[in-house]
Formats: structure tokens, C-alpha cells, sequence
């Protein structure tokens, strides 16, 4: 993200580059400088793009990926991810969380390693089997 110029009539400018294809299309946001709200959004070359922006200026999120401990397992660490992108904002605190967490093995590939109570929806699973060592 890039604050490119902030205008008179209180908007600001700010530039996102599209991820939802390798063509990269460079996006601009206008939005306004109190409220946030997304008054106009440039460069987007399909309507993915556009969806993307206005949801990454807004609400921004991210697929969590990591390791979890595991005991007994044929090697030391499980990788993970959440089933879903969950707020950007919370992926520190989820990281955190899985730090302590160990786990047994064997664990199948998508089994469910953790689900966060406080945060309806937030659910961590294993990216891979794990066998038994
Ligand atoms: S706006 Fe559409 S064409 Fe451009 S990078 Fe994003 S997904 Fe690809």
C-alpha cells in the first residue's frame, strides 16, 4: 500500500498492486479521509480487481500459514494455514497463539488443529499429513 496525495476535497489516494492474476494491475483507491469509505477505484482491468481493492483498503485479509510442535511425528513441525483469509489484524495474534500449541502425530492432511472460540470462523488445519515416526 502507498499514500500517493491526499486531495483538497479530503480524499485520499492510495495504490494497491492486484494479486488476483499475474498480469499485477496497479490499483488506485480514492477514499475518504474521515471515514474510509471507497469514493472511486482506477486501474483495475476486471471486476476482480476492483473487488480486491475495495476490500483490501477496507478490510484487509490474509491466508495465516506457519508450523505447529508435533510429538512423535516423523519430523518436528507440522505446517498449517487457515481455511479461510482471516483479518489481517488478527494474523500476529493467531501466530502467536499456534507457538504454543503441540499436536501428536499422526495427523491427516486438513485435519483441524485449532479453532479460535473468540473469532467465529477462524479455524487452523494441517497443510499435510503427518506420519507417525
Ligand atoms: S485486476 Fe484482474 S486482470 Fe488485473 S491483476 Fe487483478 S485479477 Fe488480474
Amino acid at each position: 500500500m502507498s499514500v500517493e496525495e491526499k486531495h483538497a476535497t479530503d480524499l485520499i489516494t492510495v495504490g494497491y498492486l492486484c494479486i488476483g492474476c499475474p498480469l499485477g494491475c496497479r490499483l488506485e483507491v480514492d477514499a475518504d479521509t474521515i471515514t474510509n469509505a471507497v469514493v472511486e477505484v482506477r486501474g483495475y482491468s476486471c471486476r476482480r480487481g476492483k473487488d480486491y481493492a475495495i476490500q483490501e483498503h477496507t478490510a484487509p485479509m490474509r491466508l495465516v500459514t506457519t508450523t505447529v510442535a508435533v510429538d512423535a511425528g516423523l519430523w518436528a513441525r507440522l505446517p498449517v494455514r487457515s481455511r479461510t483469509p482471516v483479518p489481517k489484524d488478527k494474523v500476529k495474534a493467531i501466530c502467536k497463539h499456534l507457538r504454543s500449541i503441540r499436536v501428536t502425530a499422526p495427523v491427516a492432511s486438513g485435519a483441524i488443529i485449532w479453532v479460535d472460540d473468540r473469532e467465529p470462523g477462524i479455524e487452523i488445519v494441517a497443510s499435510r499429513a503427518m506420519p507417525a515416526r
